[in-house]
């Protein structure tokens, strides 16, 4: 038996059902992608904390490894986030652009989204009333879980980040004039991940969402909510492949400092 099929039948002996919404399986038969429940990583969290702020995908390249998920720029320039096969970049000013294929990314994110579940989710539901909503959808946090919510909200907190000018200064201090944005009864789709404790050092351990509103003209980072109405679909995953800047700073860099609370800091109560 397959690690995925015990996982199928983990969620059955859990009254959990595997579903297959939207004709997700079909989407990805279309693209006879191989790496089906793969996460693919460009560079590492701690490079970005170390300020790495250049990498050498293009995200022309990016776009082979999945249809789904989030990430930043070269330079920092604005916040990503990838649905159905759409990549956005919204940037410090607040707006919504398409990222070109020549487009390089220091640290991303994506993966075939093929959601296993489908859930209404409970309302009013912030942040934090979400995160402990999911935990008890999630029969173990030893896995990668892909999330996306479709819904309407009362109020969406998001930031994004200035592009940055050479010499870089450390993300902790990026983090200390970040853009914010606050925008109230808005519908839009949330994509994005909850990795393991473990992860600590390559990914941000626990959830790291972005948004982008249905009539994509904004969006960013996600730092608090309120949700009104709001579908939730969940993959888990038990692959990964990360892939490391060859050019650039990342080889110099010290990336094997403990940076938890470096984390806590650039991630604030987000
Ligand atoms: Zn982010």
């Amino acid at each position: 038996m397959t690690i995925e099929e015990r996982f199928i039948n983990f969620l059955h002996a859990l009254g959990i059902h595997r579903e297959q919404p939207n004709g997700a399986h079909a989407q990805v038969a279309d693209h006879e992608h191989e790496h089906v429940h793969e996460v693919f990583q460009a560079s590492t969290l701690n490079a970005l904390l170390e300020g790495v702020y250049d990498g050498d995908l293009t995200y022309g390249t990016l776009r082979e490894h999945g249809d789904f998920g989030l990430g930043t720029f070269n330079g920092l320039d604005g916040e990503m986030i990838a649905l159905d096969g759409a990549f956005y970049q919204i940037r410090a000013d607040g707006k919504v652009y398409a990222v070109t294929d020549d487009q390089q990314t220091p640290f991303a994110v994506v993966q075939w989204f093929a959601p296993e579940t489908e859930h209404v989710l409970p309302a009013p539901l912030d942040f934090a009333g979400f995160q402990a909503h999911l935990q008890t959808l999630i029969p173990t946090t030893n896995f990668f879980y892909a999330i996306k919510v479709a819904g309407t909200f009362a109020a969406m907190k998001t930031r994004s980040v200035p592009k940055q000018q050479k010499p870089y200064p450390p993300l902790t201090e990026i983090a200390k004039h970040q853009p914010e944005f606050e925008l109230t009864n808005v519908s839009g789709t949330l994509i994005g991940f909850r990795f393991p404790d473990y992860a600590a050092g390559f990914n941000m351990p626990g959830y790291h969402l972005h948004f982008i509103t249905d009539d994509r003209t904004a969006g960013g980072h996600v730092l608090a909510f309120e949700l009104t109405t709001g579908t939730l679909w969940l993959e888990h995953t038990t692959q990964f492949h990360l892939e490391l800047p060859e050019s650039g700073d990342f080889a110099g860099a010290d990336l094997d400092k403990d940076q938890s609370a470096a984390i806590e800091q650039v991630e604030g109560d987000g």
